[in-house]
């Protein structure tokens, strides 16, 4: 790899190149600390040089190269995912897409951008036209679009419109292939999935459509509740009551408010679980309705009411995978799971889980649309003493209780969300990176079309 490397460099000599090592090395990571197991697997990982292209011409030009000299390449956005999903396994060139952040059409039903527009900033462009996004993470405030489509899965905004799995919520994507020439792919429709949440490894994405809608009146509230099976029957009532517009609906135990809420503790009462919400404005007096009916729950903030000259951070930074992050805060030792319990015996297993495991696991949940249905999804803390533990805990969730883990403790497509792989994303690497140099490492079937899982055991490899 070196000498092509160094041929590589030569070749590249009017491209903004950044080879500093330090910041090559900061580049090359993303929040894949928050896993015990990744941040020791993955801590030596490091690009060899960072190209930060400035247009879908240079893309082009820089794969080309690339794939001439066979140097691999993996895509960064700003480097928020949390399973190393932007880590160069192999080395080589990272493409750091933060030039690339235009807006390039806003009209009512549809904005195209740049991979590397950034999301907040195009909610900020959506609502100066009476438009909004339908559904973005709660790191909107830094993550890009184009590592929202490739690496994330679901957010605020789901539980009206579903995740980014649901047709509709992506219009349009456009990549560059990896090729000896490479070529301009444009998907619409089914075909989209051929390359949304597939890391990257077949095609670098260089344009994106998605649709906006019109813009509504958001209110926050955070309503105490006396245990968490309260909050969770409210957070379910709340999600199916059609009188109310809402964007998010997350629920959690006692601790977390308690201990991580920082800046809205003086709303929260020790001992409470809690249930934050975003709603319309024209909602406020159904929700309220539907608090003041059950006698376990409470109103205890709205931000229409209650703000006054407090500077306080939206609530979705405290839901989503901001909750991990939240506790980390306080207690480095927490990590966390993301799985599906049976949502017909949802109370049942959630009371099992309190009794077997205490408060080694403490849960969250946020509530999506599933096929037109309220979900939760459920993204627990969890107290870490050892990988060995992670791994059994999983095994007992998923062989005991029927729970779905998608584990956040692996790097690879299929032990991650997917669970196996999809032979559409396949076909298309086979397609559009024929010498497999976008993100190796991270489609397992790409390497090792034999292999079996084994529990407990991650996927290794070995370039
Ligand atoms: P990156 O991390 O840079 O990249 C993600 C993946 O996309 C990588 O595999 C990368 O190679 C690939 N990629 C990036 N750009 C391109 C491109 N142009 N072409 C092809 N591939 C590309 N995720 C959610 O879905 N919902 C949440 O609510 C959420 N909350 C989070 C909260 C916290 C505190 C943290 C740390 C993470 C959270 N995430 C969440 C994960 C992550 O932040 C989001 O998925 C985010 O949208 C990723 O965007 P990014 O620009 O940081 O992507």
């Amino acid at each position: 790899l070196a000498a092509n490397l160094s041929a590589l460099r030569d070749a590249l000599a009017d491209f903004d190149i950044d080879e500093n090592p330090r910041s090559v090395q900061q580049k090359s990571r993303d929040f894949y600390w928050y896993s015990p197991i990744l941040k020791d697997m993955l801590k030596d990982v490091c690009a060899d040089l960072v190209i930060a292209p400035r247009s879908e011409a240079e893309v082009i030009e820089i794969l080309r190269l690339c794939h001439a000299h066979d140097v691999p390449v993996t895509v960064r956005g700003a480097g928020t995912g949390n399973y190393g999903q932007a880590m160069p396994l192999a080395g080589g060139v990272l493409l750091h897409m933060r030039h690339m952040t235009e807006i390039l059409t806003l009209e009512p039903g549809r904005l195209v951008a740049q991979p590397g527009a950034i999301m907040k900033t195009m909610e900020a462009a959506a609502r100066d036209k009476g438009l909004e996004l339908r559904l973005f993470p709660s790191t909107t405030a830094t993550a890009t679009i184009a590592g929202f489509i490739a690496g994330g899965s679901s957010g605020i905004g789901a539980i009206r419109w579903g995740g980014l799995r649901t047709p509709g919520n992506i219009l349009r994507l456009r990549l560059v292939t990896m090729e000896a020439e490479p070529r301009i792919v444009e998907l619409t429709g089914e075909d989209i999935f051929k390359a949304a949440h597939a890391y990257g490894v077949n095609g670098v994405i260089t344009e994106v459509e998605v649709p906006v809608d019109p813009a509504e009146d958001w209110v926050e509230a955070l309503i105490g509740t006396r245990d968490f099976a309260a909050a969770t029957r409210l957070s379910f009532a709340i999600g199916r009551a059609e009188g109310i517009v809402k964007r998010m609906v997350s629920t959690f135990e006692p601790e977390i408010p308690e201990r991580f809420f920082n800046r809205y503790t003086e709303f929260t009462v020790k001992g409470e679980a809690a249930v934050a919400v975003i709603v319309t404005r024209d909602s406020l007096e159904a929700l309220e309705a539907l608090v003041a009916a059950d006698p376990e729950t409470t109103m205890r903030f709205r931000s229409d009411r209650d703000l006054g000259e407090r500077r306080l951070v939206s609530l979705y930074e405290y839901a989503w995978n901001h909750t991990t992050l939240r506790a980390r805060k306080v207690d480095p030792s927490i990590t966390y799971l993301q799985m599906m319990l049976p949502q017909d015996d949802i109370y049942g297993v959630m009371e099992r889980l309190k009794t077997d495991f205490g408060d080694e696991i403490v849960l969250h949940h946020e509530f999506t649309q599933f096929s037109g249905k309220v979900a939760a999804v459920t993204l627990p803390l969890l107290r870490y003493s050892s990988d060995a533990r992670i791994e059994e805990v999983i095994a007992l969730l998923e062989a005991d209780y029927g729970i779905t883990v998608f584990n956040p403790h692996r790097v690879t497509l299929e032990e991650g969300g997917m669970k196996k792989t999809d032979p559409a994303q396949l076909e298309f690497k086979r397609q559009t990176d024929p010498k497999g140099l976008l993100n190796p490492g991270k489609m397992i079937a790409w390497t090792d079309p034999d292999w079996v899982p084994e529990p407990g055991r991650a996927f290794l490899f070995n370039h």
